[in-house]
């Protein structure tokens, strides 16, 4: 069978990095997909492992010979899904989670219809704002601006397939992994094609 194509997005601080990492641990048979940014990378994150540190002019050469599944400018920088690897752990039989912004996600839907979308949103923008606090990580400006950017991926909510509440990880982690299951075992699914 091929495998399924798992997309999973929300705002930051939804803890959606978490989740889909303990969902990778619990599902064997998953791949979490590796995006290439233009971004340059945090303390502690290493090229290939959490991303594809690449130049604007190398991110350009990859949308130009069309080697993304999709791609979008998120705050200042770039972000995309190259489209050899997905192909082929799909085509092996592997499910693959993508996890990405609002942007990126709805081109896959238009590209891949049988994609499953699934947004995981914070349990409050209240509780969303204590969590990027608690992280540390950012300035007052760039919180304001993480808030702000939080509120326009809440509005495009309602295109995703599935809303996942994220108030306990290990709930939401449960949940998502219920739907993936179930998705699996549709019959449109299941009579789709084999590789
Ligand atoms: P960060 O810089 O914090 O790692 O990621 C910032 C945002 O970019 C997050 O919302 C993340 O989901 C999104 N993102 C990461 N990789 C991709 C990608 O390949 N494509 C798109 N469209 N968004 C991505």
């Amino acid at each position: 069978m091929r495998g399924l194509l798992v997309v999973v997005s929300g705002p930051s601080g939804a803890g959606k990095g978490t989740v889909c990492q303990a969902l990778c641990r619990r599902l064997g048979n998953i791949h979490l997909s590796v995006s290439a940014t233009t971004r340059p990378p945090r303390a502690g994150e290493e090229d290939g492992v959490h991303y594809f540190f690449v130049n604007n002019e190398k991110f350009q050469e990859m949308i130009a010979q069309d080697e993304l599944l999709e791609w979008a400018r998120v705050y200042r920088d770039y972000y995309g899904t190259p489209r050899g690897p997905v192909t082929r752990m799909l085509e092996s039989g592997r499910d693959v989670i993508l996890e990405i912004d609002v942007q990126g996600a709805l081109q896959v839907k238009g590209k891949v219809p049988e994609a499953v979308l699934v947004f995981l949103r914070p349990p409050s923008m209240e509780e969303l704002e204590r969590r990027l606090r608690l992280r540390g990580t950012d300035s007052e400006e760039r919180i304001a601006k993480r808030l702000e950017w939080a509120r326009n991926e809440l509005e495009a909510m309602a295109k995703y397939d599935y809303v996942v509440v994220n108030d306990r990880v290990e709930e939401a982690v449960v949940k998502v992994e219920a739907i993936i299951r179930a998705e699996k075992s549709r019959s449109s699914y299941l009579s789709g094609p084999r590789t």
